[in-house]
């Protein structure tokens, strides 16, 4: 195995060991990088390569001095476009955002850079992190490294295509209706979305901000863990990050759970399931079967009704956070002369792209006076139920698993012209977010033709530590995250 297409713990257990440097680990992955991004396009803006390997000669003199290293020295990592990072533009995939350069870092990015971790390059995404195949991206089409005429998934496509496509060994993405889990489960990798509240969103530019969480992508569980280590924890700065310490996850990942009971709803196994996608999911089930665990029937009865609520609670929020894209606080402004309510919306009709434009029109229709009751308040309603649905499953199991999404990576283009299909691919990953729940989405296996197959796993607030020691229990018997595509 090449050194890029290797995992973030084998990069580090390389240089303690002294076979590899962080500048060589550097340099297989601008080489990487290079050589795919042609047919990828998985960045928005890609890694300065001299930035890149001034940083990590940095790390390597750091180790040279005897000083102790982070928990991610030398380790490219690879982040989102809609993370802010210090005098590097931050676009969103957005032309609004085209020219703005944060002032300051995310807080993730600070943790990043404090494990001495090695920041490369931004990633695409769809606008504003709004749409499911990163289609809706304002600059270019990211593709899928096992199909490249197919979608990687969205919104956090590009960072899901760079690691599956071994530009990065492990990259950030957010998730606030399924961006992580869908992209992860549609390019064969790991991807986990925190609890809400466990990593602090300062400096995350905001869509939806009572369900916006970030969190990594990685090849495996370990990465995954070791990715979760460096960035959850409690910062002042998000109102919502809770002060709880973080655990070291890295230390029990290897611990299997003894009398494992996992919770099947039968809600995620209707109709709409792709044959193949649901076959590769009960192989799983059946997996941890042999390994000791039980399965035990749940049911989630308000799930049917959680991606019409996000629809609504999604769109609301975010025709509130983009309001300050006008063209005078924030944003790119129209040359057109005109009066104040011209420019103002002369400016967001040219920055805003068709997806965001109608999520804006959406959000202020359903907050309107007369119509907030109807859908507003009613969706925070179902919201509440789908919450209790899963407290209710919790009480009779550890864990609930079904599919990640209904089907497998669809080509590009082929529902760019109807969005309720391409909202349909998030009907099993909202009602995590909408519950605040912890979800991870794991490679299970491939379709006939070679796409990637994702098991979700959805756990009780805060019970990140045991969903990574139960989804490295299945990657024990299995192979499925070892395998690497050919780009
Ligand atoms: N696909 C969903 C949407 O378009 C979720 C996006 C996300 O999680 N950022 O809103």
């Amino acid at each position: 195995m090449s050194l890029f297409e290797k995992t973030a713990t084998e990069l580090l257990a390389l240089q303690a060991e002294g076979k590899a440097s962080a500048v060589e680990v550097a340099d297989a992955f601008l080489a990487a990088y290079s050589a795919r991004e042609p047919k990828l396009k998985s960045f928005m803006l890609s890694p300065d390569p001299d930035a890149v390997r001034r940083r990590a000669a940095e790390i390597d003199a750091k180790r040279k001095s005897g000083r102790p290293l982070g928990k991610l020295a030398g380790v490219p990592v690879a982040v989102k476009d809609v993370l802010c990072t210090k005098g590097v533009r931050t676009t969103c995939s957005s032309k609004i955002l085209e020219h703005f350069v944060p002032p300051y870092d995310a807080h993730v990015v600070e943790r990043l850079a404090a494990e001495d971790a090695v920041i490369f390059g931004k990633t695409n995404m769809d606008e504003f992190a709004m749409g499911s195949s990163t289609e809706n991206s304002a600059y270019h089409l990211t593709r899928n490294p096992w199909d490249t005429e197919r979608i990687p998934g969205g919104s956090s496509g590009g960072s899901a295509a760079c690691v599956a496509g071994c530009q990065a060994p492990v990259s950030l993405g957010t998730d606030t209706g399924g961006s992580i889990r869908q992209p992860a489960a549609l390019c064969g990798i790991v991807g986990m979305k925190p609890t809400y509240g466990r990593v602090s969103r300062y400096g995350l530019v905001a869509f939806a901000s009572s369900l916006d969480q970030i969190g990594p992508f990685a090849h495996d569980t370990r990465d995954c863990a070791l990715m979760m280590e460096a960035i959850a924890g409690h910062d002042d700065r998000d109102s919502t990050s809770v002060n709880r310490p973080a655990p070291e996850y890295t230390k029990t990942v290897d611990q299997p759970v003894k009398g494992l009971k996992i919770g099947v709803p039968r809600e995620f196994f209707g109709q709409g399931l792709d044959a193949e996608i649901e076959g590769a999911v009960r192989q799983a089930l059946k997996e941890y079967e042999k390994l000791g665990a039980t399965l035990v029937d749940v049911s989630l009865p308000h799930s049917p009704y959680a991606l019409a609520a996000y629809y609504i609670v999604a769109p609301a929020e975010a025709s509130s956070n983009l309001a300050r894209y006008d063209g005078m606080h924030y944003g790119h402004r129209t040359t057109e002369k005109g009066d104040l309510i011209a420019t103002y919306s002369k400016s967001r009709a040219e920055g805003f792209g068709k997806e965001v434009q109608r999520r804006i029109i959406l959000g202020t229709y359903v907050l309107s006076s007369g119509y907030k009751d109807a859908y507003y308040v009613k969706a925070l309603k179902v919201r509440r139920l789908v919450k209790k649905d899963f407290d209710d499953a919790f009480e009779k199991c550890d864990v609930v698993m079904g599919p990640t999404t209904p089907s497998a990576a669809f080509k590009a283009g082929e529902k760019s012209d109807d969005p309720l299909a391409l909202y349909l691919s998030d009907v099993y990953t909202v009602s995590c977010n909408l519950a605040g729940l912890p979800g991870m989405s794991i490679p299970c296996g491939f379709t006939k033709s070679g796409l990637p197959i994702g098991l979700q796993l959805l756990g009780a607030p805060f019970s990140e530590e045991q969903l990574f020691r139960i989804a490295r229990m299945y990657e024990s018997v299995t192979d499925w995250h070892t395998k690497r595509p050919k780009v």
